[in-house]
């Protein structure tokens, strides 16, 4: 398939690309372009055809669900059946943003987008390429991370070239995503509401808008990290890189005593800010335990790099799993097939 390179930036908006994208769009067609939390692999939500192109692109199961994007609030109703008060009130302090949630699907969306459930992920993301097209074509808009499938998450135009050139219609270029992993993901179809993916907006931001919030047991997966677990198998594997990640739990110093202990031409360090100096391997030092979101912004970058390089190891020290530290902890220990080691 021919791949057209669309580059848009974020603040001009140039419209004859945002016009050539939804172009593209209505007519049944995939393309890669740029959100606030990832790249995202939009299709025509309502167009169950386009929809399965994402599918093959990717080489997703069918049976995983795909988020769907809106610009304005009056396209909720249109998609989603019921909406409780906590959905309003959740909408109105974050979105535009990261967050998606989960409600009674309306008939409109086809069983390819909710992967046959009953319910669908909607949310409002604020990047301005992703508003614009989204109201240039009218459309809602199917949009998973637009990687091939169990690869770390896309967050530049050149991952996503790297990923699917020749597998979609299109490729926005523009910046660098600022978030860096995938939205928080709520379920408010139950009795109560339910984390089903953490993310940039919290669960503790949450809690302080719709009250307790309970934790999908995939959230913190199979990981117990008051011991030593080992690798599940591929099954279990997710946002993974080639190189095989080993999660540290631990201080500073231990953590690098380990990792030195462990040094090799192929082994690399995922760490944060200042520790690299400790450390007789090549590092990518990222945020601080107190400041994890600038772990988050850089993850899958600096994952995709170490294949890049031909890593075969990497030791990533572990953020506590609170505020946006869990969506990296969530990330890590699937990238790390829930291989975690406590010092
Ligand atoms: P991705 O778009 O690749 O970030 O993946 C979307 C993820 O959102 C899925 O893997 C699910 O974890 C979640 N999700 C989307 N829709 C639903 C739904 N209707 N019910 C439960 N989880 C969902
Ligand atoms: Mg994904």
């Amino acid at each position: 398939m021919e791949t057209r390179m669309i580059p848009i930036d974020e603040h001009t908006l140039q419209a004859d690309a945002i016009d050539r994208v939804s172009d593209i769009l209505k007519g049944g067609g995939i393309v890669a372009l740029p959100t606030e939390t990832v790249y995202g692999l939009a299709a025509d939500a309502l167009n169950a055809e386009a929809v399965l192109k994402i599918f093959a692109a990717k080489g997703r199961p069918a049976d995983n669900p795909l988020i769907v994007h809106i610009a304005e609030l009056s396209m909720l109703q249109r998609l989603a059946r019921e909406i409780p008060p906590q959905a309003c009130r959740l909408a109105e302090r974050f979105w535009p943003g990261p967050l998606t949630m989960v409600l009674k699907k309306q008939g409109c969306i086809p069983d390819a987008t909710s992967a046959g459930l009953e319910t669908v992920g909607i949310r409002m993301p604020s990047h301005p390429v992703m508003r614009a097209v989204i109201r240039r074509s009218g459309l809602p808009l199917a949009a998973p991370s637009a990687n091939r499938s169990g690869s770390p998450s896309t967050t530049s135009a050149q991952h996503c070239i790297d990923d699917l050139y020749g597998r979609v219609d299109a490729i926005v270029v523009s910046g660098e995503s600022a978030v860096g992993v995938e939205s928080t993901v709520l379920s408010l179809a139950g009795e109560r509401p339910r984390l089903l993916r953490p993310g940039g907006v919290t669960r503790e931001e949450l809690e302080a808008v719709i009250g307790p919030i309970e934790l999908d047991e995939a959230v913190l997966g199979r990981a117990d990290p008051e011991s030593r677990v080992s690798a599940p198998g591929m099954k279990y594997r997710h946002y993974a890189p080639k190189a095989r990640v080993q999660l540290i739990l631990g201080p500073a110093g231990r953590y690098q005593e380990y990792v030195n202990a462990h040094a090799g031409p192929d082994v690399a360090a995922l760490c944060f800010r200042g520790e690299e100096q400790g450390l007789s391997v090549a590092a990518t030092a990222l945020g601080t335990p107190e400041n994890p979101a600038q772990m988050a912004q850089g993850l899958f970058a600096a994952l995709r790099d170490f294949d890049g390089k031909g890593v075969q190891t990497v030791y990533a020290h572990c953020p506590a799993p609170e505020g946006v530290g869990l969506a990296v902890y969530n990330r890590l220990i699937r990238a790390a097939a829930f291989d975690l080691v406590k010092l």
